[in-house]
């Protein structure tokens, strides 16, 4: 049976860590659908459009990798894709617990639905987009964190 994973995140913006943990995930499943999730009182810092063209952009010559956008519950949006696991990245102990947490109560949502987890890359451990987003917003050039074709420096807010 085909194996796939959703890759949820808000990945505002998608960050080389992010692109490394589905890269290397590609070697667990025949399908990641990258899904960046919607909250519309939550609309985040890079509009959705934007977000989704520039994973696109990283992706585009990667034939097992989807890209879309969900809103409601991770295992509801699993169910309609037919896919079976969910694929996080771990950098440090407070992601862990986060994440435990996360993927606890989804399992109890969905007991077939697993949660498979990647840690980081040692160089990876300080990037995050919250970091990204601080570099921009003080007109810094934060383009070392992100991979080619998330062209943040050509978006003007
Ligand atoms: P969320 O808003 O759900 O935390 P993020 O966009 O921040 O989503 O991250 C999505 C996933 O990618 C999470 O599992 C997060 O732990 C993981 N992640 C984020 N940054 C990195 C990184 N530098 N290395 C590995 N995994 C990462």
């Amino acid at each position: 049976m085909q194996k796939t994973a959703i890759f949820p995140g808000s990945f505002d913006p998608f960050t080389i860590g992010h692109e490394s943990i589905v890269r290397r995930g590609l070697s667990l499943f025949d399908k990641i659908i990258i899904s960046v999730g919607y909250n519309s009182s939550k609309k985040g810092y890079f509009p959705l459009e934007k977000r989704l063209e520039w994973i696109g952009n990283v992706f585009e010559n990667e034939p097992a990798v989807e890209v879309t956008w969900f809103s409601g519950l991770t295992v509801d949006f699993c169910r309609k894709m037919n896919a079976g696991f969910i694929l996080r990245g771990l950098r440090t102990a407070a992601d862990f617990e986060f994440e435990r947490a996360i993927a606890q109560v989804n399992k109890a949502m969905d007991n077939k639905i697993e949660s498979v987890f990647l840690l980081t890359i040692p160089e990876h451990t300080p990037v995050n987009s919250t970091i990204v987003r601080d570099i921009i917003r003080h007109g810094g050039d934060a383009s070392r964190f992100v991979p080619r074709g998330v062209n943040i420096g050509d978006y003007k807010l």
